[in-house]
């Protein structure tokens, strides 16, 4: 739900409550303010069903254990790190929790009576956890009754809270469930993955802040999708919210606030209403051409992440979309779609857009993006790389598993009558790469033929993603053998600057705006322009309208972005003359400092 129909929040709940305000900051990753009840997803209970094994598989399932234990240990550490954003008080009340979580993680009677039942008792990991859980919980509740039953409570729920990390770590299982997700609600997690965050329905749901997450990771780009106000890497916000408090939410200045005041929520109310108005007036530029002050025209498309967001893209007023992440078909299920259904979903998206372009990018699977049907269908191992964003990710998972490849770019070939499509190669490092896949894709469209399939006498144009150093830094080489570049801005980042681009500890180092960045679109523009051949951005540097003119001014004509971005960004596109961002943009590429940059593109 984004901030024009947030249901207005029961004012009752922050006079009553007897906790007073608090103020967390995070990072804004989608606009709106949302203002509702904390829904705490981390709080579901974890289902596993018991589980036996042979004797033989004692040793493995202890490593599990093991591994489990180690990940939740980093995880802990991770937050307990953190707490430093936030005021003393409030780490205060945090960090003696996350210690006691931590301690339970090391030698403890919760690992030690785990270990033993699979040993003694014959059971998974998981299953040794809960019993053991159970069992500790009980005792805790049995103890004497004079004791301090407020304590107990509290100690039961903190060996649960650490059973059920366990649990998670071990089953691989999404952090929560969203099944009693109330309407209206904003939902308050640890960390959300990029397939979690494709599940959750925007018209119910007033916003979502996490503890963890960066500003161009996947499950903000999907949350800017869904147009949820969202902040993310929130330090100490999992702890600091309770289920059912009032929160409110800023998408733009990226403040959790929870428990607020009376005049706090007043003020929250009125900037909905600001919020929705500038929106409003946004609306009114959809009809309006995308060009210069001295008419130049400029592409403004957009990126589709699920089905769903299709409505927007028409709302947007964008031509067409520059960047279909086709990630959206693998997630969430157990196997992988056919090559019909693959077919069929491409060719309603194409039919949707009535005659304007689609860019399909094949399936970039990798890095922060897991896809169980994956694994489970045994084309990726269930233990992926110690480092996976340098791992078997994009074309290179698609060069070794040639079925996958070859079933969606059937599907693709047999969908594209209906309207002008494109086909889109990720994470291109070298030229070998590119010819493969191009052989790949005349094989495929030969087999098609040859099966009786009427396909077009050109095949869709294929290009590729410049989006590590390596494929910018030889895009005069790429450009021969692709027929064009999208440019992917959130890689090129994260790789040119080694900054993750989903991690909130280093989210202030990574900067698109570091002249190394600037270099290497500048070089990939211009070794295409030579060429004659398209070129465009569509990571998340194509949506921030501060950044249109830098862009322009480098020789990019042509941008994707989330539907949301594009009125605005048409805004900065008709308040500019072309020669002004050429000016600009040389001024700018003189400079060595991504402060100085900042300050220049930013004022
Ligand atoms: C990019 O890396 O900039 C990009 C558009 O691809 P994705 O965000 O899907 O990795
Ligand atoms: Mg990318």
């Amino acid at each position: 739900m984004n901030a024009t129909d947030a249901p207005k929040p029961p004012r009752r709940l922050a006079v009553k409550t007897a906790r007073p305000e608090r103020r967390l900051i995070g990072i804004p990753v989608s606009p709106g303010i949302a203002i509702g009840p904390v829904f705490g997803a981390h709080e579901a209970p974890t289902v596993v069903a018991r589980h036996k094994i042979q004797a033989a598989d004692t040793q493995a399932e202890t490593a599990r254990l093991d591994t489990a234990i180690a990940q939740s240990r980093k995880q802990l550490l991770k937050l307990r790190a953190r707490l430093g954003n936030l005021p003393e008080d409030s780490q205060a009340e945090i960090a003696p929790l996350l210690d006691a979580y931590l301690q339970m993680i090391g030698p403890s009677r919760l690992v030690r009576g785990a270990r033993r039942r699979i040993g003694e008792t014959l059971v998974s990991a998981e299953t040794a956890v809960m019993d053991e859980t159970d069992a500790i919980t009980q005792a805790i509740m049995s103890m004497p009754a004079d004791d301090d039953a407020a304590g107990r409570k509290r100690r039961g729920d903190e060996v649960r809270e650490v059973g059920r990390r366990l649990v998670r770590n071990l089953t691989h299982a999404p952090f929560r469930s969203f099944s009693g997700l109330p309407e209206g609600a904003v939902l308050v997690c640890e960390s959300l993955r990029p397939a979690d965050a494709a599940l959750l329905d925007p018209s119910r749901l007033a916003g979502v802040a996490t503890d963890e997450g960066g500003s161009d990771g996947h499950t903000a780009i999907m949350l800017r999708a869904l147009g949820v106000p969202s902040v993310l890497g929130v330090a100490g916000l999992g702890q600091a919210a309770r289920p059912g408090e009032t929160v409110v939410i800023d998408g733009v200045a990226g403040t959790v606030v929870v428990n607020p005041t009376v005049e706090t929520l007043a003020a929250a109310r009125r900037a909905v209403t600001a919020f929705a108005r500038v929106q409003q007036k946004l609306a009114l530029l959809r009809r309006l051409p995308a060009v210069t002050t001295d008419r130049e025209t400029v592409e403004l498309q957009a990126n589709l992440e699920i089905p769903a967001e299709l409505p927007l893209i028409a709302q947007a007023g964008a031509a067409g979309i520059g960047l279909l992440r086709s990630e959206f078909l693998f997630m969430n299920r157990e196997t992988l779609p056919n090559e019909d259904e693959q077919t069929e979903t491409y060719r309603s998206v194409i039919e949707a857009m009535g005659g304007d372009p689609v860019t399909i990018r094949v399936l970039d699977w990798g890095g922060e993006k897991d896809i169980e049907a994956l694994q489970s269908e045994g084309v990726v191992p269930e233990v992926t790389d110690e480092n996976p964003a340098l791992g078997l990710r994009g074309i290179r998972l698609l060069l070794r598993e040639t079925d996958l490849f070859e079933t969606q770019l059937a599907a693709i070939l047999r969908a594209c009558h209906a309207g002008p499509t494109r086909v889109l190669l990720p994470m291109v490092t070298t030229v070998a790469e590119v010819r493969q896949a191009r052989e790949i894709y005349d094989r495929v469209a030969r087999r098609l033929r040859r099966r009786g399939e009427r396909l077009p006498e050109a095949l869709p144009p294929l290009g590729i993603m410049i989006e590590t150093p390596g494929a910018a830094l030889s895009a005069d080489a790429l450009a021969l053998e692709a027929d064009f570049f999208a440019i992917g801005t959130n890689d090129l980042t994260m790789y040119t600057l080694a900054v993750d681009r989903g991690e909130s500890d280093v989210a202030s180092l990574y900067d698109p705006l570091h002249p190394a960045v600037l270099r290497l679109v500048q070089f990939a523009t211009e070794a295409a322009l030579r060429m004659r051949m398209p070129v465009s951005v569509c990571g998340e540097m194509a949506a921030n309208p501060k950044l249109i003119p830098l862009l322009l001014g480098l020789g990019l004509r042509s941008f994707s972005m989330n539907a949301s971005a594009v009125p605005r960004v048409k805004q900065a596109v008709r308040a500019t003359s072309m020669s002004e961002c050429v000016r600009f943009a040389r001024k700018v590429m003189e400079q060595t400092d991504p402060a100085i940059i900042r300050e220049m593109v930013m004022a």
